[in-house]
């Protein structure tokens, strides 16, 4: 239902306070549960919790989470799987340095497909949702571009990518990786992600509300694309690779 994605710089560690703002401006949305995940020196780092964003904030109080520059967030609307703790966002799939954490808007129509294929491959799914069938088809796909040597900071893109091309429906979905600590990945079909540009600093959101607060230059995603934000910007590819521009437009209504 609701997407924030922030990069700041290394030694700026407000990605939680930034990432939970942001979510409290998208509540008008309506959703009904709530979670983040974090990229900390330690590796990946999620909260989630059913209900208001007020449950995830006393989740935090009680078990509060490692400062970082690196975070997503979701509030979530279900549609596949009732709204408890665990279908909550993110969902984390793979091990080691294809671990992954993955926020979904959206329905991913062939889930059941890929679910059925991925729990022949052995993998284990704790949830019943179509986003974490997702997650692990990230993760699976990251695996197969690190053994192919794709590393670099670009690894998680290309895995984006190619998950998106197994993907049937209308979906944004926003990625983190440990090994990745400066970057978030995005991608959209048939449903909402822009790109808010700061000044050392870069959001993602499902709407502008997600980061008006903060930055109003912001760059608008086509159909069928790829981005990876870091604190510098953002850059934008098809699903096949293709690099892409991006339409850069200002912000200059109040949300
Ligand atoms: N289909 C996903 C789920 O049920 C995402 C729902 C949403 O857009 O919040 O978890």
């Amino acid at each position: 239902c609701g997407i924030v994605g922030y990069v700041g710089a290394p030694d700026d560690e407000r990605a939680l306070g930034v990432v939970v703002d942001g979510l409290a401006r998208l509540e008008y949305r309506g959703y009904d549960s709530a979670g983040i995940a974090l990229v900390t020196a330690d590796g990946l780092e999620t909260r989630k919790k059913a209900g208001k964003l007020a449950n995830l904030r006393a989740l935090l109080e009680a078990s509060p989470m490692t400062a970082a520059a690196t975070g997503i967030g979701h509030t979530r609307w279900a549609t596949h799987g009732g709204p408890t703790d665990g279908n909550a966002h993110p969902h984390v799939a793979g091990e080691g340095g294809h671990e992954v954490a993955v926020i979904h808007n959206g329905i991913v129509e062939n889930f059941a497909v890929l679910r059925a294929e991925l729990e022949a491959a052995g993998a284990e799914l704790v949830s019943e949702t179509d986003t974490e069938v997702a997650a692990h088809v990230l993760a699976a796909r990251l695996r197969e571009v690190l053994a192919e040597g794709l590393g670099g900071g670009a690894a998680l893109a290309e895995a984006m990518r190619r998950t998106c091309r197994r993907l049937e429906g209308a979906f944004t979905l926003l990625a983190v990786r440990a090994a990745e600590p400066g970057v978030v990945v995005g991608a959209r079909r048939s449903s909402p992600l822009v790109v808010g540009l700061g000044d050392g600093e870069t959001f993602l959101g499902s709407d502008v509300a997600a980061f008006i607060s903060r930055t109003r230059s912001a760059l608008a995603l086509g159909q069928d694309e790829v981005v990876t934000i870091t604190a510098d910007g953002a850059s934008i590819t098809t699903f096949d690779g293709e690099p892409v521009e991006g339409s850069p437009f200002h912000v200059d209504w109040d949300v």
